[in-house]
């Protein structure tokens, strides 16, 4: 394995996790993707990243073995573009992109599952049944709705996990796992744009090595709450364990359970993370395929096909009879969230500007 994983050639000085808390973590930038504690054994993670033991440098090993392995790959220092990942910008507003596709699944048992039209369960599910991916790296719940994200390799798991959770998941951790222990080459990781530009960043750095391929499916992303003020906030007016699904749509965050509750968005957008707000990322920009609701009518997913995997991916899911597409796209709706995204993060750290609070390291540099 050790020969496996590469450890990129630093320019500078490396930062280590002491400044990775002082300015991503402690201000509350941090959005929990968990890249950092992904190849080092001194961290854990426990609601966020923590010292669990002091910085051993394990030169040769498959940890950091120079100080700043964790600060070099988190999203929040630095961002990667279109550019660092395609080759090329693309378009303004959604990125680098080949095709935007309609997509809705065929299979009953993945749509009683998925939030919107099972496009991501149905891609991934193929790729797994043609051996074109070994594993996924996908974010199941517990009865109480809290996010597990979980190393998947069979199509059942893959399926229960479906559907969105609302909130932080530290789905890259699970990445270091599933490279050494259990040993898989080919991984598909779906994860929000903040994870995906972890994933990248391993992927240019640690990562960088032909016989590693690790496939990145984004979703779409305005923004996630925090779990726990949310549950605060319905209190005992909400069994969570009787809760089959939440959903955001029209201006509206929806819970389907026993009966169907429906709050106004702007009275739960308080649970938003200060790490939401300086986000700029709607589309899922660096992902080989983002996947999200917008753009298209209830019960299908709008797909943005970026990179060769991606379209291999989808050519795929399409022979093997896992998706149909028939309706179109409408653009207009998606690039008005990738705007209204991208000015609402511009005010936030002009803000923050203002009144002389912390920024994140990427909006400073
Ligand atoms: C926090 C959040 C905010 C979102 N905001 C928008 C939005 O504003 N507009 C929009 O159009 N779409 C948004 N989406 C995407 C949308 O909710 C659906 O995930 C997307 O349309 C894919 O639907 P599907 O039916 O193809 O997915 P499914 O087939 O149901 O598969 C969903 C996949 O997402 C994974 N997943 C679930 N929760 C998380 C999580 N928290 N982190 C990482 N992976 C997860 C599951 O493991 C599963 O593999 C958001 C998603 C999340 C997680
Ligand atoms: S050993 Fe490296 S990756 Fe781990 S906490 Fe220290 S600087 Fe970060
Ligand atoms: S890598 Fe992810 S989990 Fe770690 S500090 Fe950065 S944002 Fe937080
Ligand atoms: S808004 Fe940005 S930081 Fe927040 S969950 Fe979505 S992609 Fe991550």
């Amino acid at each position: 394995m050790q020969q496996l994983i590469r450890h990129i050639s630093l320019k500078r000085k490396s930062l280590g996790f002491d400044e990775l808390k002082a300015e991503v973590i402690d201000p509350g930038f941090c959005t929990r993707c968990g890249a950092c504690v992904a190849f080092c054994k001194n961290l854990g993670f426990n609601g966020q990243p923590k010292k669990i033991s002091e910085c051993v440098l394990d030169e040769g090993a498959l940890e950091c073995s120079k100080n700043g392995t964790c600060y070099d790959h988190c999203p929040v220092t630095t961002a990667l573009s279109s550019e660092d990942v395609f080759g090329e910008r693309g378009d303004e507003s959604l990125g680098f992109y080949r095709k935007v596709v309609p997509l809705r699944a065929t299979k009953e048992a993945i749509l009683q599952k998925a939030q919107d039209g099972g496009a991501v369960t149905s891609i991934l599910c193929a790729a797994l049944e043609s051996g074109r991916i070994e594993g996924v790296l996908a974010v199941d719940k517990d009865e109480r709705w809290r996010s597990i994200p979980k190393v998947v390799t069979s199509i059942e798991d893959l399926i229960n996990a479906a559907g969105t959770k609302y909130w932080a998941s530290h789905t890259v951790q699970n990445l270091g796992k599933t490279i050494r222990e259990l040993k898989l080459r080919k991984i598909a990781i779906v994860g929000t744009p903040c994870q995906i530009n972890g994933v990248r960043k391993l992927q240019k750095g640690l990562l960088n090595v032909k016989q590693l391929e690790i496939i990145t499916v984004g979703l779409f992303c305005m923004e996630a709450f925090s779990y726990e003020k949310l549950v605060e906030y319905f209190g005992s007016r909400l069994d969570l364990k009787k809760v089959k699904k939440m959903d955001i749509k029209k201006g509206k965050f929806l819970i389907e359970s026993t009966e169907k509750i429906e709050i106004p968005l702007s009275e739960v957008k308080r649970f938003v993370p200060e790490h939401c707000l300086v986000c700029t990322d709607f589309s899922a920009e660096l992902a080989d395929i983002s996947v999200g609701s917008v753009g298209t009518p209830a019960g299908w997913s709008t797909a943005i096909v970026r990179s060769q995997v991606g379209e291999e991916l989808l050519k795929n899911a399409i022979e093997k009879g896992y998706v149909q597409i028939e309706e179109a796209v409408s653009f207009g709706p998606v690039k008005k969230l990738v705007i209204n995204k991208r000015d609402r993060a511009t005010d936030e750290i002009k803000r923050r500007k203002n009144e002389k609070l912390p920024l994140p390291p990427k909006a400073v540099k």
